[in-house]
């Protein structure tokens, strides 16, 4: 026997993209935080427990790609020719909302841009990808956060709330055409409903979705049906829906943990998809995510409540970022993967 070497571990469970092209490359002025990722990195490494395993945990290279094919699984025909062939300019406008109601620029300078808009289109199909290298690491190692990921709001036929494509649904009905999984569950505890995804995986059983989220405002702040008695697609319940409305944040827990209770009664997954969006936090500086304001305490206990779920059923689970939008987001953030890491190593 030679000399013990230090444990190694070969299963990632950080997917960490670190040359993506921020928003701002492209004019467009929405606050998303980009100092998340390397604020929960330093979180990390000064804690004893994981510093000595953080850079063998974390995945750097782009392992995967997206294509039509894959986008086709979720999209309409009409929606992949428009965004691969004719429209992409303009899907993107639509879909990061470029525009206001009189069509003048929204949150969008193109004066600012350094680089044309319609290769965010290359960028999303990048993001995509991280999802999917996410969801097949946690399928090897049993728990993969990508930082990065979550746009849950696109649905089969259009884009909105920054969302052109669904990540989300890309990556769970690619790994079934793949055959690695049958079934996967969409939990999402976004502040705002996953109404692209409730809406893609509405009429197919192999993906069930909970959605705990702002039970008014953005994107419920419609009407429900058009003149014509057509129910608007933001509408379209998940199969688990849990509206919070506001001033009923000590709620929230509970009802979370009633809802996935009901989550139990569907045949187990192969895989669970987290939509973790850090934006029902009370700091979170987004003007429609406001209905909801959770302490940093009140979103620990989320998180610790959806790991524990997952754990006890042995259920792969992979965490993607999605929405939020404060300087003090990361530390939402760096408490689960505090809570996550430390109990995998020690495990
Ligand atoms: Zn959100």
């Amino acid at each position: 026997m030679g000399k013990a070497t230090p444990m190694r571990y070969t299963i990632r469970m950080l997917i960490y993209y670190q040359d993506i092209a921020p928003l701002s490359d492209f004019g467009i002025g929405i606050p998303v935080s980009d100092i998340r990722a390397p604020k929960c990195i330093e979180y990390l490494s000064g804690l004893p427990e994981i510093r000595p395993h953080l850079e063998a945990l974390i995945c750097k290279e782009h392992e995967e790609s997206i294509s039509r094919t894959d986008v086709a699984r979720v999209h309409t025909p009409n929606y992949v020719k428009r965004i691969f062939e004719e429209e992409r300019e303009s899907t993107l406008i639509e879909a990061f909302e470029l525009l206001d109601e009189k069509g003048n620029y929204n949150r969008y300078d193109p004066s600012k841009a350094k680089r044309p808009l319609k290769e965010l289109f290359d960028t999303l199909l990048v993001k995509t990808a991280g999802t999917y290298q996410c969801a097949k690491s946690a399928l090897e190692s049993g728990f993969c956060f990508y930082f990065g990921g979550g746009f849950h709001h696109a649905h089969p036929d259009f884009g909105h709330g920054f969302c052109l494509i669904n990540d989300i649904m890309i990556a769970a009905r690619r790994l079934m055409a793949e055959r690695r999984v049958e079934s996967v569950w969409v939990i999402d505890v976004d502040a705002h409903k996953g109404d692209g995804s409730a809406a893609i995986a509405h009429s197919d059983p192999s993906i069930r979705t909970l959605s705990i989220h702002m039970g008014a405002g953005w994107p419920l702040d419609g009407l429900e049906f058009g003149p014509d008695g057509t129910q608007h697609p933001s509408f379209i319940p998940s199969d688990i829906d849990i509206p919070v409305f506001e001033g009923e944040e000590h709620l929230y827990n509970q009802a979370l943990a009633e809802g996935l209770e009901k989550l139990d009664a569907f045949m187990k997954p192969d895989l669970a998809i987290v939509v973790s969006g850090s934006d029902p936090y009370e700091k979170d500086t987004l003007p429609s995510s406001a209905k909801l304001q959770l302490t940093l305490e009140q979103m620990a206990e989320r998180d610790r409540l959806v790991y524990d779920f997952l754990k006890e059923r042995r259920i792969p689970a992979a965490y993607l970022m999605a929405g939020s939008y404060s300087p003090e987001s990361w530390r939402v953030y760096a408490a689960l993967l505090e809570l996550a890491l430390k109990d995998r190593l020690k495990s």
